[in-house]
C-alpha cells in the first residue's frame, strides 16, 4: 500500500482530501517512527500548515476509524499512530529505535483461542498483543 492508494481509497468512499489529511497521511507514511498527536502538530507547522489540537485529535481519530492509522502504545501514557495494513495483525515495537512493525501470526493465535475455548470455556471476542524488545538494526 502506498499513499497514493491510501488517498484514491478515501476518495472513492466519499471523504475529503483537505491539505491537513493529505499531510498528515504522508508525514506518517514516510515517517520510521509512529509519531503523538504533538509530533504531528510540530511537523504540520513546519510545512507551514496551521492546525490546532483539536483538528489533529479529529483527523487521526477519523483515519483510526477508516482503519488507516493504529495507535501504538510505548507504555509512557502517550499515544503515537502509525499507517498500518488494513488486516488483523500485532506489532513488534523496539524500545530503543521506536520502530514498529505489523507482523501476522493469526493462524497459531487461533489455535490458542480454541484451546481457551476447549480448557477453559471461555469465549475469546478480541485479543490485542504486541511483541518489545530490540531490532534486527539496533541489535547489530
Ligand atoms: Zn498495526
Ligand atoms: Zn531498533
Amino acid at each position: 500500500m502506498i499513499t497514493d492508494d491510501i488517498l484514491h481509497n478515501l476518495k472513492d468512499r466519499g471523504h475529503r482530501l483537505t491539505k491537513i489529511r493529505t499531510a498528515v497521511i504522508s508525514m506518517l507514511w514516510l515517517s520510521d517512527v509512529p509519531l503523538s498527536a504533538f509530533e504531528i502538530k510540530a511537523s504540520l507547522e513546519k510545512d507551514k500548515i496551521k492546525a490546532n489540537k483539536t483538528t489533529i485529535y479529529r483527523e487521526v481519530s477519523f483515519l483510526r476509524t477508516n482503519g488507516i492509522l493504529h495507535e501504538i502504545q510505548f507504555g509512557d501514557g502517550k499515544m503515537r499512530y502509525k499507517i498500518c495494513p488494513d488486516d488483523h495483525h500485532h506489532h513488534t515495537i523496539c524500545v530503543r529505535c521506536s520502530r514498529v512493525e505489523a507482523i501476522s501470526m493469526e493462524k497459531d493465535l487461533e489455535k490458542y483461542e480454541r484451546e481457551l475455548v476447549r480448557l477453559k470455556r471461555f469465549k475469546v471476542l478480541r485479543h490485542t498483543l504486541e511483541f518489545f524488545g530490540i531490532c534486527s538494526r539496533c541489535n547489530a
